[in-house]
C-alpha cells in the first residue's frame, strides 16, 4: 500500500509565513468508494490566496486551522477509478490539497485533455488565475482600443495574462513588478509598452506620469499599497478600476492603511469593483475556450516557475509571497513525466 504524504498547518503564521509553519503527516493512501476515483498528484498550485486560508480568520472561505490539511487546487493522474466516466491514465483538476494521494467523486473533478495543452495550464492560464485575468480585466475594466491600462504585480500568473489581454483588446499597457528580470520579460517577451521596478523606482508618480502621458483608463489592482495610491490620482474621468488582489497587505501584521481615494472616485466618476472569480465561474467554460484559442493562435504565452517534489511546497508558497516568480507558481511531483 502507498504512503500518503501530507502538509498540514502547524502554526498560523504571524507575518510572512515559514516552512515550519507546515509539518508533514503520513498515513495509507485512501481508498475509493463508489463512484469515487484514486488519484496521484502530479501538480500543486501554489496562490498568494493562501496566505488569508492559513491567518486564523474567515475571509471569503473557512480558514484553515492548525492540524488540518493545506487547501490548494491539483492536477493529478487516475490511478483507480470506480466510475463510468475516468479511467486509469486519465489526468484531472480539482482541489484536494497537499497530499500525494487523494479520493474524489469522479464528477467533483475536471478531465484535462493533455493533446489541448499541456495539463499544468489547468492550474495556470487556463485554470482560476487565466479566468481571473480574462473575466476580471474584459468585464470590470473593459479596455476600449487605445485606451490606457495600468496592471500591478504585473509579472506574476494573473498579471502576465492581463497584459497580453490588455494588448489583444488594443491597449497601452504599462505594468509593476519587483524585478529588473521580471521588468525586461514584461517590456520584451511580452511587449508591454511601459513597466517599472517598484522596489527601485523612487518616485512612482513621476514614472507613471512619464508612462502615461494621456492618464489611466483602466487599473488592474493585484497589489494594493503605494502603487495604487499613485495610480488613483492619475485615473481618467469614467476610468474602471478591477480590484484583483491587494498582496502588499497579505503579510501586514498591523493594520492596513487605507488611501484615502474616495473623494478622488468621486469627482473622476470612476467605477472600482471587486471581485473573487467563483463570480464568473457558469462562464469558464467561455474564458477557457477562447484563453485555449490565443494560446493555440501564439497570441498568448505563459511562464511557469515549477518546484520539484512535495516537500517544495511550503518553500514554493513563502516564494511566491516574496516575488519568487515570474508566472504561475507550481510545485510538480518527483515521479510525474510532464504532462
Ligand atoms: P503571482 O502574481 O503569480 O505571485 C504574487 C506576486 O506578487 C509575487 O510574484 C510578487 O512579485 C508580488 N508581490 C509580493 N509582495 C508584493 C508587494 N508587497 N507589493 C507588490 N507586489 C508584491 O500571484 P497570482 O496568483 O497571479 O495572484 C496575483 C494577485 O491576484 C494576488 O493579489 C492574488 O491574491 C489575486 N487573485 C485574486 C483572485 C480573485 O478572485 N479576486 C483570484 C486569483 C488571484 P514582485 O516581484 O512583482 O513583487
Amino acid at each position: 500500500m502507498s504512503v500518503n504524504r501530507q502538509f498540514r498547518l502547524a502554526a498560523v503564521p504571524k507575518g510572512m509565513p515559514k516552512e515550519s509553519d507546515f509539518c508533514i503527516a503520513e498515513g495509507p493512501a485512501p481508498t475509493p468508494g463508489t463512484g469515487e476515483v484514486l488519484l496521484r498528484t502530479a501538480f500543486w498550485s501554489v496562490d498568494p490566496y493562501m496566505r488569508g486560508r492559513i491567518s486564523g480568520v474567515r475571509t471569503y472561505a473557512d480558514p484553515v486551522l492548525v492540524g488540518d490539511l493545506m487547501v490548494g487546487g491539483a492536477v493529478g493522474h487516475v490511478v483507480q477509478s470506480n466510475d463510468e466516466t475516468l479511467k486509469p491514465g486519465d489526468f484531472v483538476a480539482g482541489y484536494w490539497g497537499w497530499q500525494e494521494w487523494a479520493v474524489s467523486k469522479a464528477r467533483g473533478v475536471q478531465k484535462l485533455d493533455p493533446r489541448f495543452a499541456p495539463v499544468s495550464t489547468a492550474l495556470g492560464i487556463l485554470g482560476m488565475p487565466g479566468m481571473t485575468a480574462y473575466f476580471g480585466l474584459l468585464d470590470i475594466c473593459a479596455p476600449k482600443p487605445g485606451e490606457t491600462v495600468v496592471v500591478s504585480g504585473a509579472a506574476g500568473a494573473v498579471g502576465s495574462y492581463v497584459c497580453q489581454i490588455a494588448k489583444i483588446k488594443g491597449g497601452r499597457v504599462i505594468g509593476t513588478a519587483g524585478t529588473d528580470a521580471k521588468i525586461d520579460y514584461l517590456k520584451k517577451d511580452l511587449g508591454l509598452d511601459g513597466a517599472f521596478s517598484y522596489k527601485t523606482t523612487t518616485d512612482y508618480t513621476a514614472k507613471l506620469k512619464e508612462l502615461c502621458p494621456g492618464g489611466i483608463d483602466c487599473y488592474f489592482d493585484n497589489t494594493g499599497g503605494p502603487i495604487s495610491d499613485a495610480v488613483f490620482p492619475l485615473l481618467n474621468t469614467f476610468a474602471r478600476v478591477s480590484v484583483c488582489g491587494q498582496i502588499s497587505h497579505y503579510n501586514a501584521t498591523g493594520p492596513e492603511l487605507g488611501p484615502p481615494l474616495l473623494g478622488l472616485i468621486l469627482v473622476k466618476q470612476a467605477r472600482v469593483e471587486g471581485f473573487i472569480v467563483t463570480r464568473f465561474v457558469d462562464r469558464f467554460p467561455e474564458g477557457v475556450a477562447q484563453m485555449g484559442q490565443w494560446l493555440k493562435e501564439g497570441r498568448l504565452r505563459y511562464r511557469e516557475d515549477i518546484m520539484r517534489g512535495f516537500e517544495a511546497l511550503p518553500k514554493a508558497l513563502v516564494g511566491v509571497l516574496e516575488g519568487a516568480n515570474t508566472g504561475k507558481m507550481l510545485v510538480q511531483a518527483d515521479w510525474m513525466p510532464t504532462g
